[in-house]
């Protein structure tokens, strides 16, 4: 069995684009972002956000544009912040 590549959170949130995309071959790599996203609150929250920002975007190039979208994700990215510094554990999900 291979070991996942133990990263930080700067890693993992460079890799995150790749991985959500599906581009991340299998590998070392590729288990270090899933695990990194298991066990860091912070960098799974940021990863479920591109993940809604990417459906949104998915779903607004089937239909129109609507005007009001450019808002939504205003307030989406409004309504998200980082936790300003690591640490505290013991999340939980809803
Ligand atoms: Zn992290």
């Amino acid at each position: 069995m291979s070991a996942p590549l133990p990263m930080n959170c700067d890693e993992a949130l460079r890799l995150l684009a790749v991985f959500l995309d599906g581009e991340l071959d299998a590998g070392p790599q590729h288990e270090g972002v899933a695990h990194h996203l298991e066990i860091c609150r912070s960098c799974f929250s940021r990863a479920e956000f591109e993940r809604r920002l990417k459906t949104e975007v998915g779903r607004l190039r089937q239909n129109e544009a609507p005007p009001e979208f450019e808002q939504r994700v205003r307030r989406l990215i409004g309504a998200f912040t980082p936790a300003p510094t690591g640490g505290s554990g013991g999340g939980r999900q809803p």
